[in-house]
């Protein structure tokens, strides 16, 4: 068939477009099929890169009010919150046009609209310049996710938001409700707490960042309740009505109700696939509650259909997990050698102060899971580099089987521990220990430090602490 492409990718965010640029790379005729004005996906447009901009605003701001412990005293700090907003989509825009350049300079076509699988790799779009049939010979569905409701609640664009609706407010909050508490909704809760919001967050299982290491959930809210974010766990949300000004909130916590009257809500309760519509049911593909199972290199039930990112089943939810995915699935339309995806050494990273990142086994699963287990720890208050940065808090932890060290996880809270787990990530990717950690030379000063003494640690031979 003279049209036929190689590959049509459905979703243009970072499991798509990354999928789509290795694709174009190994020879393959690709195109995506987006449905959004703008490419990029969740991630680039309304989740990790707007937030991690206002994040880091919120991180300045934070500098430049404790600038007198340095000897620094500023004096009238304003914040500017439609600069700050400005200064976050310039960030946003540029990485739109970013992934425009790099699909052109790819030759792969972008084709605009709304795609629905019809079968033997055929894709039916819908655009904004009429229907139009797309033909393949292979597919990857990258439709991502949307956030999650409560049930009966809808968001506008005032007061009941989810993480779409926040990043278009025109000022900052006096008051914030947030329910949930996973990387989402701590996330904003340090962005406005930190910009002079009052902040209540609601989460309903025991501990908020509920799939972390125990140890990490609590020390953060610890220090969350310390910057003065009330915290409110194994607690449910029993109502939530606009009101004229604000919403109210009524929270059951331990058998008792009590009512917090707010300028806005944020519901960050999770998310759900975007597989309505995809017309999934015209393949072979297997789905477990919208969600699409896959193996580890990223295959349906359907021939030459693969799905990654958002979408898959029993996967966590992840920009970097759903990249991988992406150069997985292609590698296997390619017959490359690459490795099937191994969860276990995704790392999660939340972005909040103070951050916190982590791969493979929490100390609590690795027992569970039967290994002996043997722990280093390092606390940021004897790093030195740390007390340079005045960001003492937190620690290190490292997670590993007794016998040789082998690491099987680490679980870090504390000054720029999302840019340290890459470490660790690159460790266990080479099946390295603790030892291997322990005689690799670190410079000095560093934070790294602390990952050399937190694997120290597990020998009993810390250097610093
Ligand atoms: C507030 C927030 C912050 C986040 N921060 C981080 C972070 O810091 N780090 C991290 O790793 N992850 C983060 N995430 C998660 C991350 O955004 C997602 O894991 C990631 O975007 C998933 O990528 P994806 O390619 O599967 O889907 P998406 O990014 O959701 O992209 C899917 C694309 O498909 C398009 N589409 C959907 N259906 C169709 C259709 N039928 N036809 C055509 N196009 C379609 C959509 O318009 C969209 O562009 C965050 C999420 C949120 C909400």
């Amino acid at each position: 068939m003279a049209n036929e492409l190689d590959l049509v990718i459905v979703g243009s965010g970072p499991g798509g477009y990354v999928a789509a640029i290795r694709a174009a790379q190994w020879g393959l005729k690709t195109a995506v099929v987006e449905k959004d004005d703008r490419l990029g996906g969740t991630c680039l447009n309304v989740g990790c890169i707007p937030t991690k901009s206002l994040l880091f605003a919120a991180d300045l701001h934070d500098y430049f009010r404790r600038g007198k412990d340095f000897g620094i005293e500023c004096a009238d700090i304003k914040v500017q919150w439609d600069a700050v907003v400005a200064r976050e989509q310039q960030v946003v825009r540029k990485h739109n046009k970013g992934v425009e350049f790099l699909f052109r300079k790819h030759k792969v076509e972008t084709i605009r609209g709304f795609g629905r699988l019809q079968g033997k790799g055929r894709i039916a779009v819908a655009g904004p310049d009429g229907n139009r049939e797309v033909i393949a010979k292979n597919i990857i569905l990258a439709t991502g996710s949307e956030a999650r409701m409560l049930p009966g609640l809808e968001a506008d664009s005032e007061r009941i938001l989810t993480n779409r609706e926040i990043l278009e407010i025109k000022s900052i909050p006096k008051s914030i409700v947030i329910i949930g508490a996973g990387a989402v909704g701590v996330e904003f809760a340090s962005v406005y707490r930190r910009f002079g919001s009052e902040v209540v967050i609601v989460e309903m299982l025991p501990r908020i960042l509920p799939l972390a290491d125990e140890e990490i959930s609590k020390e953060l809210e610890r220090s969350l309740k310390k910057q003065g974010i009330q915290i409110l766990t194994g607690a449910k949300v029993e109502r939530v009505q606009k009101k004229d000004p604000g919403v109210e909130v009524e929270v059951s916590q331990n058998g008792k109700s009590q009512v917090f009257h707010a300028h806005e809500t944020l519901v960050a309760v999770g998310r759900k696939p975007n597989t309505d519509g995809v017309g999934l049911e015209n393949t072979k593909a297997e789905t477990d509650r919208g969600y699409v199972k896959t193996d580890k290199f990223m295959k349906t039930g359907e021939p030459n259909l693969y799905a990654i990112g958002d979408i898959v089943a029993g996967t966590p939810q992840l920009a970097h997990a759903a990249s991988m995915e992406g150069i997985v699935a292609v590698g296997q339309i390619c017959g490359k050698p690459v490795p099937p995806m191994n969860y276990r050494h995704v790392p999660d990273a939340v972005y909040c102060e103070p951050q916190v990142a982590s791969v493979g086994l929490s100390e609590a699963k690795a027992r569970e899971a039967g290994h002996k287990v043997k722990i280093g720890k390092f606390p940021f208050k004897a790093s030195s580099k740390a007390s340079i940065l005045n960001a003492e808090e937190g620690f290190i932890k490292l997670v590993c089987e007794e016998k040789y060290g082998e690491i099987l996880g680490a679980h870090m809270i504390g000054p720029s521990v999302t840019e340290l787990i890459a470490e660790v990530v690159m460790a266990m990717r080479l099946d390295g220990t603790a030892e291997d950690i322990m005689y690799t030379v670190h410079a000095h000063p560093t934070l790294a430090e602390a990952v050399f003494d937190a694997a120290n640690s597990v020998y009993s031979l810390t250097i610093n602490a």
